[in-house]
């Protein structure tokens, strides 16, 4: 038993490593973590998960987990309020992915989210790696709300989410067409030396449309919900989210935005929903494999979406949608 399933890691390992890989970088330093990742990759994928996408139970509109999810789910929230006391500014600061998809479509009629990419580097973005990761971002904000559509009320179906600016320290980084894109390189700088999105286009309760007319450069159309920082980090950090955004080092991002690695973002965009994560010591009962609890499943679970779902009850009751 023992011997056969090291033969098919092995065998998975040599599959993943000889995929080659479209316009992948020239080797740098980080290629050994890559590698490391890849092996990571192939131990999360041979865990047997029952996907968001496949599952009955999210067939329902109406608040009906499955029997063997219930406890669990109670333990989740138990422990969010724990972490999060009053949702920690879920519930009063409307920066998560929830009541800015609310935001916007009260404001439109439509499913929409806008991003800035602040690069703290002076690394090149291609028009390519640029379309890439832009697919990526909007391929698994669609599997999130995907979970959601149909369910209590949930109005939104399909989300278009664009990245709209670029906050570098060089213009000539964002290559290719640039039209219609807002760049700019006098922005300011955090404590940690990054560079920010213009906090002026912050898109928040505190900033209403009519408001964002006059405090940001270029009024509606510059207003953005999520940033993606793209700095270097430590090597044991793949990414981090939080109801800002997401951040990964921008080797990962640019290219891992078509492959199972795509994970890492389910898992960040899964944050900045506000799902909290869950490491070896805490585990809700019977939910061992799933996308919040890290390096545990490469895909949204069944379990993921009803903990999604609960947040959508717990907003929804809130704020009267
Ligand atoms: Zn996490």
């Amino acid at each position: 038993m023992r011997t056969s399933m090291l033969l098919t890691v092995a065998a998975l390992v040599g599959i993943v490593l000889a995929h080659p890989h479209p316009n992948q970088d020239p080797p740098q330093p980080e290629v050994t973590e890559d590698a490391r990742l890849k092996a990571n990759d192939v131990r999360i994928l041979n865990r047997p998960i029952n996907r968001a996408s496949t599952a009955a139970s999210l067939g329902t509109t109406t608040w009906d987990p499955p029997a063997g999810m219930v406890s669990a789910l109670e333990e989740v929230w138990t422990e969010t309020l724990k972490r999060r006391p009053n949702g920690h500014g879920a519930f009063d600061k409307n920066r998560e992915f929830i009541p800015k998809l609310m935001a916007n479509y009260h404001r439109t009629g439509a499913g929409k989210i806008d991003y800035c990419v602040a690069m703290s580097n002076e690394r090149n973005v291609t028009a390519l790696e640029r379309a890439n990761m832009k697919s990526g971002l909007q391929r698994v904000m669609q599997e999130w709300v995907d979970t959601l559509v149909g369910f209590e009320g949930f109005p939104i179906t399909k989300v278009d989410l664009d990245v709209i600016s670029y906050a570098v320290t060089h213009r000539s980084q964002v290559q290719g067409d640039t039209t219609g894109l807002d760049i700019f390189t006098t922005s300011e700088v955090d404590n940690e030396g990054t560079t920010k999105c213009d906090p002026r286009c912050y898109r928040d309760n505190l900033k209403t449309s009519t408001d964002g007319e006059t405090t940001c450069p270029g009024g509606e159309k510059n207003m953005f919900d999520m940033e993606l920082r793209l700095a270097q980090w430590p090597m044991n950090i793949l990414g981090f989210g939080a109801e800002w955004g997401q951040a990964f080092r921008p080797w990962f991002i640019f290219r891992h935005t078509d492959d199972d690695m795509l994970w890492t973002l389910r898992h960040e965009m899964g944050h900045s929903f506000g799902l909290i994560d869950f490491g070896t010591d805490t585990v809700p009962t019977g939910q061992e494999n799933f996308v919040m609890r890290g390096h545990r499943a490469a895909y949204i679970t069944e379990f993921d979406a009803w903990m999604l779902r609960d947040w959508w009850m717990k907003l929804k009751a809130h704020n009267g949608w």
